[in-house]
């Protein structure tokens, strides 16, 4: 969630970009000299659904920054470890954060030197500094304003966090009642997305 970052450089050949540190037997950051971007990628072939990384909180803020993320409705957090905050967001992410249970989840099987990118409103109501997204992929969304922006298309292609999940239901509830069991299936399928697990303590 790094402000430098806000625009997402997964469109950047990878040819430009240079291994600064390896963070974790898997994951190196990277970084871009002709535009100063950081990036997250992974060193090894990542598995579907396997975690990547725990996290936890370095600090906790009231409100959001362009480097937190949100992890309940009134809980904004820094992130340890640090480089967790060069994860890039994507409008076709390969991880999720886990808010419940701190965890960087693979969406997909992950290529080694894949940029580990997320989806940003996946845990963001409202975000702090809004920002064009070029990540290019067929299903960019342009402006990355938080999940309250979302449309209703958008809606059913996401995996959101437990705090995001429960308020788009509030929001949008009676939508998600008729359609997103339905529509889910085909839209994972075109985004190569696992099937999201069920909510256990929402009752759909
Ligand atoms: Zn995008």
């Amino acid at each position: 969630m790094e402000q430098q970052m806000m625009n997402s450089t997964q469109s950047t050949p990878t040819e430009t970009v240079k291994r600064i540190l390896n963070v974790t037997e898997n994951l190196a950051l990277f970084y871009n000299p002709a535009n100063g971007h950081h990036s997250l990628r992974a060193l090894t072939q990542l598995s579907q659904n396997s975690v990547l990384h725990t996290f936890s909180a370095r600090e906790y803020v009231a409100r959001p920054t362009y480097l937190s993320v949100q992890v309940a409705d009134d809980r904004h957090i820094h992130l340890a470890p640090e480089f967790l905050q060069y994860i890039n967001h994507s409008c076709e992410p390969n991880t999720f954060f886990d808010t419940s249970k701190g965890e960087v989840i693979a969406l997909r099987n992950i290529a080694a030197n894949e940029e580990i990118t997320f989806f940003y409103p996946s845990t963001e109501w409202s975000m702090t500094q809004p920002f064009t997204c070029f990540c290019g992929t067929r299903s960019c969304l342009g402006q990355i304003q938080g999940a309250s922006y979302l449309n209703k298309q958008a809606l059913v292609k996401y995996r959101f966090a437990e705090h995001i999940h429960q308020r788009l239901q509030g929001v949008f509830g009676a939508y998600w009642k008729t359609t997103r069991g339905l529509s889910l299936a085909s839209v994972s399928a075109r985004l190569r997305l696992p099937a999201l697990p069920p909510f256990p303590q929402i009752s759909f």
